[in-house]
Parts: C-alpha cells; structure tokens; sequence
C-alpha cells in the first residue's frame, strides 16, 4: 500500500466515524484531519494550524482548537502526553510509544511490539489501578546524536 492509499483509508475510516458520531464531516474538519492524518512528527496545534492555512487561508486558530477538541472527545485523536503543557497530537490511535529526542523535541512512533510493557512487580500504591502503559524513551534522535 502506497502513502497514498493509506492516508485515503484513514480518511475513509474518518468520515465513517464522523456519521456514525453524528458529526458533520465539513470539508474544513476533512482538511484538518487529513493534515493529522498524514503527519508522522506528532505536530502541535500551532502546526497544524500553519498547515491547514496553506489550504484553507480563512481559517482560524480557535477553529482549530476546536476541532482538534471535537476529534479528540470522539476519540479520532489522542494527545501524545496529556499532562505536557504543549499539546503534541497523534492521529495514530494504534497501541504504541514515542521515541522523543530531548533537543530538538521530535516525537517519533515506537510500535508496542518492539518494546515489552513494565509489569508492576507490587500492586501499584494507594490501590491505583493501571489501564495502559504508555512509554516515553528519551534521548537524542539521529540527527542531533550526530550534532553532539
Ligand atoms: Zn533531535
Ligand atoms: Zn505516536
């Protein structure tokens, strides 16, 4: 499967949820999405918005804000660290993690298969109970390893 055709699948799988949520897939939320869709660098709000102006020049800030919090309450995007002050998002919703570099704050997928999930030796305190383990590798991605 090309690029192409794999961002054409995600947006397929995108107006199909957007009717079953009873959302209207307007062309603005369409373009959105698919600046999402077919970003692999975890861009922040302020860059998608960057982009989606390219396309739709009108467009504003609070547009997006607010249709980045619609996807988000109907589950078409998650948020990278929702406890980060800068939003990164991620269209990609299948289970993985990140590799961040901690110079130039890249965000790069880590499929789940690669890593194994911790195993909570103990029952976690104050009977805390964990729904999913989300790692974060830090350190430097190869272009600023090769900086330093
Ligand atoms: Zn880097
Ligand atoms: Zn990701």
């Amino acid at each position: 499967m090309t690029d192409g055709q794999h961002l054409e699948r995600r947006m397929d799988w995108f107006r199909q949820r957007c009717k079953r949520a009873g959302l209207a897939c307007t062309h603005q939320r369409q373009v959105i999405y698919r600046v999402l869709a077919a970003s692999e660098s975890h861009p922040s709000p302020e860059s998608v918005y960057e982009r989606v102006r390219m396309e739709i020049p009108s467009i504003s800030v609070a547009t997006i804000y607010k249709s980045i919090r619609t996807f988000m309450d109907q589950g078409l995007l998650q948020q990278v660290n929702p406890l980060h002050e800068a939003a990164r998002l991620d269209a990609n919703l299948e289970p993985h993690h990140h590799l961040v570099c901690t110079a130039c704050k890249s965000v790069e997928d880590l499929p789940a298969e690669l890593i194994e999930a911790p195993r909570p030796v103990r029952p976690l305190p104050n009977g805390f109970r964990a729904r999913e383990f989300h790692i974060e590798v830090l350190g430097l991605c190869a272009r600023c390893a090769g900086k330093g």
